[in-house]
C-alpha cells in the first residue's frame, strides 16, 4: 500500500488521469502482483466494495 501525489496515470477504477494534484493511492492486491492505482475517492470506493 502506498500513497502519493499522482503522475498523471489512469486509475483502474475511473480510467481518468491520476494528476498530480490529486493523491493516488497504489495497492497490490491482485494474486499476480499487478499493481493497481486508484484516486482517493475511488480508493475509499473500490475498498468498500471488497
Ligand atoms: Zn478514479
Amino acid at each position: 500500500m502506498f500513497v502519493g501525489w499522482g503522475n498523471g496515470r489512469a486509475c483502474d477504477a475511473c480510467d481518468q488521469a491520476i494528476t498530480a494534484a490529486e493523491l493516488e493511492y497504489e495497492t497490490d492486491v491482485l494474486p499476480d502482483g499487478r499493481p493497481l492505482h486508484f484516486h482517493q475517492k475511488c480508493f475509499a470506493t473500490w475498498e468498500a466494495e471488497l
